[in-house]
């Protein structure tokens, strides 16, 4: 599934091909993906030119002067920007086509993904309440602190709460906290200052990590039979239960927190 580190690669990836082009006309081949495609879409947006392409949490937003597009990748979507000719696919479900002849082309097989609308100076519901970006100044350790004090949850439900951070999902949860050396099933509200400190810093640090490293497949965006550009992760902790750790050799625990399958060090996070 595309995480924060994907979706904003895939922004970056998609920027120098669409900021500043106009939108010459939309195909949509499914009135549906998760939720329906709103009409708006294909009424409003030919004509426009995109503005910006911006990311908040693991959706995408192309902005123009009459709304901004919404889209979500869901389990399975990609987004390629490629030549208008290129012929169509099984579950290339969106085509937004640009005046310079190329076409952005959303392909979703599982079709978890959505496209929604959002008119100007609106906020979408679906990214109303939501907590800050993890790679934001806004986001650190005294954020964590104040925002955990007399919270039971364990810290790994804590985090990966989108009211708390967004994008910080199963896989960067698991291996912040291991890096910042907590136990994923301590409560929240039990972390001290300081070890929030560590892990906002962890987790800024491995997301980070996993952008830079999805630069190095940026040119799939642009190839038409390309891979989406979702890149392997290296992995201290998340997949590997009972395997050793990779810091005191000793067996990794799991167990399943807030129906989320966990791994961790029962030495090394306390
Ligand atoms: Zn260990």
């Amino acid at each position: 599934m595309p995480e924060l580190p994907e979706v904003e690669t895939t922004r970056r990836g998609l920027e120098p091909h669409l900021q500043g082009r106009r939108i010459h006309g939309v195909i949509l081949r499914r009135p549906d993906l998760r939720w329906p495609i709103p009409p708006d879409i294909e009424r409003a947006l030919p004509g426009q030119r995109i503005a910006a392409i911006r990311r908040r949490a693991k959706y995408l937003l192309l902005d123009t002067d009459a709304g901004s597009a919404l889209l979500h990748l869901g389990m399975s979507g990609s987004l390629r920007v490629l030549p208008g000719d290129t012929p169509v696919r099984a579950h290339d479900h969106v085509d937004i086509s640009l005046e310079d002849g190329r076409l952005l082309r959303f392909n979703d097989p599982r079709r978890f993904g959505c496209l929604l609308w959002q008119p100007p100076g609106e906020t979408h519901e679906l990214l109303r309440g939501l907590g800050p970006e993890p790679l934001d100044a806004a986001f650190d350790g005294d954020y964590l602190f104040a925002r955990s004090r007399g919270r039971s949850a364990p810290v790994k439900s804590f985090l990966m709460d989108q009211r708390i951070v967004v994008g910080v999902g199963n896989i960067y949860a698991a291996e912040s906290l291991f890096m910042a050396g907590i136990n994923p099933l301590r409560e929240a509200g039990k972390v001290s200052r300081e070890r929030y400190q560590r892990l906002a810093t962890a987790v800024k640090d491995i997301l980070g990590y996993a952008i830079t490293r999805g630069g190095t497949t940026l040119r799939d965006f642009i190839s038409p039979d390309g891979a989406p550009g979702y890149f392997e992760q290296e992995l201290s902790v998340y997949g590997r239960e009972g395997q050793a750790c990779v810091r005191c050799g000793r067996p990794l625990r799991h167990a399943s927190i807030g129906q989320r399958a966990s791994v961790w060090c029962g030495h090394c996070q306390r």
